[in-house]
């Protein structure tokens, strides 16, 4: 399954550059131009993670990080917060509410990627492909084996996912 990104962002060319660098990696690109956009998009799809813009019209960016961590279904969505502002005391507040990693504009594809990995491997070992190892089983995302030590069991995915989630 593809992993899903929701991009917050009122600016037409950066949510472009942003949704392009996106597929080229082969995730899923949602794209919204508001917070308030972005909410009536999360009851049709919950994302892997959140780009979301810091000045936006309407909600804020911080606004909007502040209304996730509060919906129990949504809060451990990790958001990477877009900024043009360097500050040391906006990242402090941005944290504060719950971002999970910052990208400065203007910044490149590469770099966004790169951080967006960061993020999901930290957030979710199951969406960096990597194998799970745990009392003697070992669960590997990508062919859904686990291998026990009297061998190897094959799982339905969504098994799978139930073990892997436990
Ligand atoms: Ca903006």
């Amino acid at each position: 399954m593809a992993v899903k990104v929701l991009i917050i962002e009122d600016e037409a060319a950066i949510r472009d550059m942003v949704a392009l660098a996106l597929a080229r990696e082969g995730y899923e690109a949602h794209q919204a131009e508001s917070g308030e956009e972005g909410f009536s998009l999360l009851n049709e799809v919950v994302p892997d993670l959140i780009l979301l813009d810091w000045m936006l019209p309407g909600m804020s960016g911080v606004d909007f990080a502040k209304r996730i961590k509060k919906d129990p279904l949504c809060r451990d969505i990790p958001i990477i917060m877009l900024t043009a502002r360097g500050e040391e005391e906006d990242k402090v507040r941005g944290l504060s509410v719950g971002a999970d990693d910052f990208v400065t504009k203007p910044f490149s594809p590469r770099e966004l990627i790169a951080r967006i990995k960061a993020v999901l491997r930290r957030a979710s070992p199951m969406a960096a492909d990597e194998v799970v190892e745990v009392d003697g089983l070992a669960l590997d995302p990508v062919s859904h084996r686990v291998r026990a030590e009297e061998g190897s069991l094959d799982l339905g995915p969504t098994e799978f996912k139930l073990l892997h989630f436990l």
